[in-house]
């Protein structure tokens, strides 16, 4: 499904009563099921464009809209996978994967099944039973993609997913992501650092201005996909 962000502007207000702007009027579509990554200097507004799509801020004007629909809140079909995974510290891998599935009311066998499938696919199989405070940083974060996989969203945010990874895992993954967009029918958009992490994902990058958010350029990505 896709995404529309017509004239957006976000301001924060800091604590010292300042207003900072992090966004200034950017308008983009995204289409369904296209893999879009967001490159750009630190502090030019990427999180926030994931943050606004995602639900958890709104902008300070304009409109964000996905299928059609105004963004309002977060939803389990916009999953968002953050720099800093959040895990919640009182429940084991599993019950962070199971989680999602719990709130929704899946089946306990059909739970069983689908944690059973991600651990399995990101490789968690003997940390099932660990607590967050007892991962690694690497380990935490295949914890929280695949919590964000196992609600099967149709809009998947993520923002430097892999950067706390060792290179063989960075690769990994990638590859696990570029299968999924593959197969499901999800749209991606991915925030890096990594140029060459975005020319090997991406059908599109757009690239960020330095200074208050706005969109330098966008790039389109004619590799063979992965
Ligand atoms: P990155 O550049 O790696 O994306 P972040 O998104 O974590 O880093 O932060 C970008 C900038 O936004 C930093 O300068 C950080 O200090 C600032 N920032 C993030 N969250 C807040 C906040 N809650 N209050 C004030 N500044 C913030
Ligand atoms: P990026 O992800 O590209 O590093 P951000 O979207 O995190 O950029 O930040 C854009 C700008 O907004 C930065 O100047 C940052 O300091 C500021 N900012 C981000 N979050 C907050 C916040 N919660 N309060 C105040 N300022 C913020």
């Amino acid at each position: 499904m896709h995404v529309e962000l017509q004239g957006v502007s976000k301001q924060y207000r800091t604590g010292d009563d300042r207003e900072v702007r992090a966004l200034d009027n950017v308008s983009l579509h995204i289409g369904e099921a296209e893999f879009v990554c967001l490159l750009g200097p630190s502090g030019c507004g990427k999180s926030t464009l994931l943050k606004l799509m995602a639900g958890i801020e709104r902008p300070s004007a304009g409109s964000v809209r996905f299928a059609g629909k105004p963004v309002n809140g977060a939803s389990t079909e916009r999953g968002y996978v953050f720099q800093e995974y959040a895990l919640f510290p009182w429940l084991t891998v599993d019950g962070n994967i199971r989680f999602g599935l719990e709130l929704k009311g899946i089946s306990r066998k059909r739970q069983q099944e689908a944690v059973e499938r991600y651990l399995e696919l990101l490789g968690l199989k003997q940390a099932a039973r660990l607590y967050p405070k007892e991962l690694s940083g690497g380990m935490s974060q295949r914890v929280a993609i695949a919590r964000a996989l196992i609600l099967q969203p149709k809009l998947l945010l993520m923002d430097e997913p892999f950067a706390a990874l060792d290179a063989i895992l960075r690769r990994k993954l990638q590859e696990e992501v570029a299968r999924l967009w593959r197969q499901e029918n999800i749209t991606f958009v991915l925030v890096t650092h990594d140029v060459e992490e975005a020319i090997y994902l991406a059908d599109r990058i757009i690239v960020m201005s330095p200074g208050p958010g706005r969109i330098k350029e966008e790039v389109a990505v004619r590799l063979p996909r992965p």
